[in-house]
């Protein structure tokens, strides 16, 4: 993390709300050869049994979070969250620090031509802003995520409009995207537009660009 040399590699950070196709178009990148981290696995590697932030949660929050296999209760951690902000912080601070280090680890091992980091909360984040070379959006209409997430997770509609309140407004993340891919069609039509960005990341990786 403080090898200037390593974080100057280009990298995307690849962004967009639930159910938008970030996994879906972050496949696409790693079959042409991109090095594919994904903040989302990371932090869900933390917290399972045994996970790195599992010490730290047990003492911050006590044994009552952590599963008899030794990973953090997902469903309790979530209720306490939702019920209390400072809950939430406690734990981002736990969590944070720790996904930037494996984010960092896994960025030192890849020798791909370029980096894409999948942050499914970039735009709500200044230090993901700050660490990419550009910003990637995956982006589709509002009705579109909720009926995708409703099919995946089996979710009421009520209750993916509730995930979506917690995450910035798609004009938000417009506004901060350097470039969008549109995912409101079928799948066929993502791979046209992850080629030409592709090339375009390649060209600046080779130019140079930090
Ligand atoms: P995210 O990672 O942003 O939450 P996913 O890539 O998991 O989104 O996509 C959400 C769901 O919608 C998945 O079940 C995925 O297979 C499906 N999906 C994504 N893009 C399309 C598409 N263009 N056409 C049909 N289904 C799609």
């Amino acid at each position: 993390m403080n090898d200037p040399v390593r974080k100057n590699r280009f990298s995307v950070g690849l962004t967009g709300g639930i159910g938008s196709g970030k996994s879906t178009v972050a496949d696409l990148f790693a079959t042409l050869g991109a090095d594919v981290i994904d903040t989302d696995v990371i932090a869900h590697q933390l917290t399972a049994s045994n996970g790195a932030a599992i010490a730290a949660i047990k003492s911050t929050f006590g044994a009552a979070f952590i599963t008899e296999s030794g990973a953090m209760n997902r469903a309790r951690m979530r209720e306490a969250v939702f019920a209390d902000p400072a809950t939430k912080k406690r734990l981002e601070a736990i969590i944070h620090p720790l996904i930037r280090a494996e984010t960092e680890h896994a960025a030192a091992q890849a020798n791909g031509p370029y980096i894409v980091f999948v942050v499914p909360l970039l735009v709500e984040s200044g230090f993901w802003q700050q660490r990419v070379s550009r910003v990637l959006l995956i982006d589709c209409p509002e009705e579109i995520q909720i009926r995708r997430v409703m099919q995946r997770n089996t979710l009421t509609e009520q209750q993916v409009r509730a995930i979506m309140a917690t995450q910035v407004p798609r004009a938000d993340r417009l506004a901060a995207a350097d470039d969008v891919i549109v995912n409101d069609s079928d799948t066929a039509a993502l791979l046209p537009q992850v080629q030409r960005l592709h090339q375009q990341y390649v060209a600046l990786a080779q130019a140079g660009e930090p």
